[in-house]
């Protein structure tokens, strides 16, 4: 079968290996989407090799039709349509004792340790299928819908941290698709006012279609003075960066009312540093957290949410490229055109 193998740090490969055999407790997935996300065009430009093993299929947002079922399997039967929650984890180390599985220190993930999705077709080895990871997604969602619950699964981790509350004021920072999603979950926990910053007019005009109640250009706006003005003079209540960039920091910090929640949600370039005025963080007693993953609780949450059509992932995916096409798909979606990209296998 064809399969995109990282074949060390800024190479992906296009090979034809051996299609997976479904052992006992196993299954096989015939590939139905993997969607594209930042950290492959990472992995893709060298500036992330740390942790992925070469040789490795690389892909971790997932869905496909269970094709082979091993022996000893229950609750599985071909042809169901399969979402993958990338992460293995360990179930044994501190944090996955304390139920923050998300941040287990000894885990195994898909595209990284495991053979991924970029493939047309891809194993489901026994020990992720024994700690659960793996769910039978509603049958009426496409693929690429399936897929997305991994990043939504993510911020629905996030949103643990930063807590979002009846009539809060939430700024976005950022409408990519994790802003896009951020947005959608806020207006679900019930925010009031949802506005996302970004400077593109086609990225804003998305985010107005999925819950964002304001949009601003931080370019042409002052962030703080717009999100005041909104607020009383206060600032937001929550306030989530989506994008890696330093310089978005102390603008977070800035725009939050006292007492108000940060959330460095976004993956910062390995050396990044980024200036602050920790007087901000003082005077305001903010509560800045981070957010990393997802645990299996968040993938099956996003899973209903998406099943139950009240999270739209659907318009998310609007390019879809063949395994063929896979470093050009992956390629067009660092650009910043469109919002997701799904490698579909003929
Ligand atoms: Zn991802
Ligand atoms: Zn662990």
């Amino acid at each position: 079968m064809k399969a995109a193998v990282f074949a060390g740090p800024g190479k992906l490969e296009l090979r034809d290996i051996d299609k997976p055999v479904a052992g006992e407790g196993e299954i096989v997935l015939k590939v139905g989407a993997n969607t594209v996300c930042g950290t492959d065009g990472r992995i893709l430009r060298g500036e992330k090799s740390k942790g992925i093993d070469v040789g490795v299929v690389l892909g971790h947002e997932i869905a496909g039709y269970v094709s082979e079922v091993g022996a000893g399997v229950e609750g599985f039967e071909v042809g169901d349509l399969v979402g993958v929650l990338p992460t293995v984890p360990c179930l044994a180390c501190f944090y996955c004792v304390r139920g923050s599985e998300h941040l287990c220190t000894d885990s195994k993930i898909f595209g990284y340790r495991i053979n991924g999705g970029l493939a047309e077709y891809v194993l489901i080895p026994r020990e992720a299928m024994e700690r659960g990871g793996v769910y039978r997604a509603a049958p009426h969602l496409t693929p690429a819908e399936v897929a997305l619950a991994e990043p939504l699964g993510c911020v629905l981790n996030g949103a643990e941290n930063y807590r979002t509350e009846v009539g809060d004021t939430v700024l976005i920072q950022g409408a990519g698709p994790i802003g896009l999603l951020h947005a959608q979950v806020n207006r679900l926990l019930g925010a009031e006012k949802v506005i996302v910053s970004d400077p593109s007019e086609s990225r804003r005009a998305v985010a107005e279609s999925m819950g964002a109640t304001h949009t601003v250009n931080p370019l042409e706006q002052d962030l703080t003075e717009f999100v005041q003005g909104l607020t009383e003079g206060r600032g937001a209540d929550v306030v989530i960066i989506c994008i890696g960039r330093g310089e978005l920091v102390n603008q977070a910090l800035q725009a939050a009312r006292k007492g108000g929640r940060v959330n460095a949600f976004a993956g910062f370039s390995k050396d990044a540093l980024a200036e602050i005025d920790p007087n901000l963080v003082h005077y305001g007693e903010l509560i800045v957290t981070g957010a990393s993953n997802a645990g299996r609780a968040s993938h099956e949450k996003a899973l209903q949410l998406i099943g139950a059509g009240l999270i739209d992932v659907k318009s998310l995916h609007t390019h879809t490229y063949s395994l063929d096409d896979v470093v050009a798909g992956i390629e067009f979606a660092q650009s910043g055109e469109g919002i997701k990209v799904a490698i579909i296998p003929d």
